[in-house]
């Protein structure tokens, strides 16, 4: 039956993790997953997590099915943590808010929300570049996908002019994709000023935001600074959706903790949302998994688990700003004839060198290092012990 079905391209990141796996080079490195690892280069349950999963286990909880939305326990706090305190829509109570299987599921449901209701025209526009993802799941979810212009390649910064020109030559209404920070893959965001303008831009297009926040906390170590972007839209009077993912803040990737959320106009409209997100998502998985959200809910729950947590988020923030501060120090060492400050002006998981492909694949040959061919690194796989060498790598190859 299946002899038609044409073989698929292999995802390009575990195809990384395969090389890497392969290469028997003692002092090689993976800076290709985007999974945070400690100094020691090893994946890191956070003690908040371990403490938090204690209390859950000494419940001694039932297996019953969460509600269509999730365990609502988390969901009230995941909206808190993302809307923020004085969220004039949360204390209205108009914002929808459902748990989803990570971040991705969110941007899924948020998706097919979209194809469903949008009453404009079902095109979502995705900064150039992106997550490698977004695009596949807006197709999936039978949404048009454009692109608007990001990354300036010659400043390996924030292309911000032709970001706000693509904006405004939208068509009316718009749905623009924002990554709320840490953007993924080049680590560049715009600064709060820059977001102002976007707000207005958006704004005068009559578009419709939806915010992808799959790194709050885990940009600067704030997660209220993290914020800024989504909580300034909404000040000014926007009702953007919200994708939330859980993996990388509480690194609990593998536990699929998330939410999707939209702010309404009225508490009316809410109530209508909040039924129709229940209609599109029992057909997709019924509903979601509690283990992992039992997790979160006690974590944002507990007024001292939250403190720890907080400062474990800013630890990991912390551990990668200083080895971004680390590379571009033993690139300057070296004598590296170019600028690396973009390396440090970055935020978040990843950095965007600028190297090209071909060098990407001399970095992978000639010392086993394995990265993306689109220049982008994982800084949390970079360590005390790996930075120097990689610094060496990267400096032959560039000279
Ligand atoms: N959006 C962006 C920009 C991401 O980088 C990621 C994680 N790589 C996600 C969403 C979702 O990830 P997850 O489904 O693991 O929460």
């Amino acid at each position: 039956v299946w002899s038609t079905v044409p073989q698929g391209p292999p995802d390009a990141i575990l195809g990384i993790t395969e090389a890497f796996k392969k290469d028997s080079n003692s002092e090689k490195i993976n800076l290709g997953v985007g999974a945070y690892r400690d100094d020691k280069g090893k994946p890191y349950v956070l003690p908040s997590v371990k403490q938090a999963e204690q209390k859950v286990m000494q419940q001694n909880l039932d297996k019953e099915y969460a509600g269509i939305t999730g365990v609502p326990d988390f969901t009230k706090a995941a909206a808190l943590l993302a809307y923020g305190p004085d969220s004039a829509p949360l204390k209205e109570g108009r914002v929808a808010i459902t748990q989803s299987i990570s971040g991705t599921g969110a941007l899924r449901i948020g998706g097919a929300f979209l194809q469903r209701f949008y009453p404009g025209a079902k095109a979502i526009y995705i900064p150039t570049p992106s997550w490698a993802n977004h695009k596949a799941v807006f197709l999936d979810s039978g949404l048009e996908v454009k692109q608007y212009r990001y990354y300036d390649k010659s400043t390996i910064g924030l292309d911000f002019d032709g970001m706000v020109a693509d904006i405004k030559a939208m068509p009316k209404g718009s749905i623009i994709l924002l990554h709320a920070c840490a953007h993924n893959p080049t680590g560049v965001d715009p600064t709060e000023e820059q977001w102002k303008k976007i707000s207005e831009a958006v704004k005068e297009g009559d578009h419709y935001p939806f915010f992808d926040m799959a790194y709050q906390g885990f940009a600067s170590g704030d997660t209220d600074k993290d914020a800024f972007a989504l909580r300034y839209f909404v000040e000014q009077g926007h009702t953007p959706c919200l994708a939330q993912s859980f993996a990388k803040n509480m690194g609990l990737y593998g536990e699929r903790v998330g939410a999707f959320s939209i702010v309404t106009a009225t508490k009316e409209e809410k109530v209508k949302v909040d039924s129709q997100v229940k209609i599109l998502v029992r057909p997709l998985y019924s509903n979601p998994p509690v283990h992992g959200a039992r997790i979160a809910s006690t974590i944002l729950n507990d007024a001292e688990l939250n403190k720890q947590w907080l400062g474990e988020v800013k630890d990991m923030a912390e551990r990668i700003i200083k080895m971004r501060a680390l590379l571009k120090e033993n690139l300057e060492k070296l004598g590296s004839k170019r600028a690396w400050n973009h390396i440090t002006d970055q935020i978040g998981m990843f950095a965007y060198t600028g190297l090209t492909a071909e060098q990407m694949t001399k970095l992978a040959e000639e010392h086993s290092v394995y990265a993306t061919k689109d220049g982008r690194i994982s800084v949390a796989g970079i360590t005390s012990g790996n930075v120097g060498r990689l610094a060496e790598a990267i400096y032959k190859i560039t000279g």
